[in-house]
């Protein structure tokens, strides 16, 4: 199964992949991640991608593609993967079919008010060692500066700063939105209420990813 996490940036993602990530075993794929590592490695990749992504704009279509192609390559994703980030096209979401097409999937949209959203990538850090994401309102760091998880330096993201935050939102409106329409006429769409504490948004996608993981033994005990 494939588990597409969907909705705008600042809804919750990264944390809820993460949390479905350990509950359930799928590998999490976010695109995100995977650039901002070539960007600290400063790869002819991550140079390309380094200006659009501060600038709050989508890397092309290509890049991202072929980042997630030889992903889910690896056998760690055959029983199953979560994707956070992508696809944020219909061109990618169509390029995923054409990469894994015989998989069942499910997209959960992470549903959440604009301003919650502003708000939270405001309040967002992250480790620079381990990516491990922590929130000065619902999930803060215990010690100053530092990650719990593996004591490294906190930083706020480069586009989580107020002016980059908006042309997220705007490109997100533009280009990503639309594929909530696609997916609803694939019959794979569901949404969760993103608001309230992580572990109430974690139980309501629990509820969903077990009705479809309970559907798809179904399916394969009949088949
Ligand atoms: P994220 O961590 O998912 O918010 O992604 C951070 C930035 O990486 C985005 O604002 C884009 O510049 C870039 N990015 C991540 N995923 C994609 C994607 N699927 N398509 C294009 N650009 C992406």
């Amino acid at each position: 199964m494939r588990i597409i996490l969907f909705g705008p940036p600042g809804s919750g993602k990264g944390t809820q992949g993460d949390l479905i990530e350990k509950a359930y075993g799928f590998l999490k794929i976010s695109t995100g991640d995977l650039l901002r590592r070539a960007v600290e490695d400063q790869t002819p990749l991550g140079k390309k991608a380094e200006v659009l992504m501060n600038q709050g704009k989508l890397v092309s279509d290509e890049i991202v593609e072929e980042l997630v192609r030889q992903r889910i390559a690896s056998p760690a994703c055959r029983p199953g993967y979560l994707l956070d980030g992508f696809p944020r096209t219909i061109a990618q979401a169509r390029s995923l079919e054409a990469m894994d097409g015989k998989r069942p999937e499910v997209v959960i949209e992470i549903d959440i008010d604009l301003t919650a959203l502003v708000e939270r990538l405001r309040n967002r850090l992250v480790c620079s060692r381990c990516g491990a994401i922590y929130n000065l309102n619902l999930h803060r760091h215990r010690r100053e500066g530092k990650c719990d998880a593996c004591g490294g330096p906190l930083h706020q993201r480069e586009d989580d700063k107020p002016g980059v935050i908006k042309e997220r939102l705007r490109v997100y409106k533009e280009q990503t939105e639309k594929l909530r329409d696609y997916y609803q006429r694939k019959s794979v769409y569901r949404r969760v209420d993103g608001s309230g504490s992580i572990e109430d948004v974690f139980q309501r996608i629990a509820i969903l990813i077990n009705a479809e993981v309970a559907k798809q033994t179904q399916t394969r005990a009949l088949g």
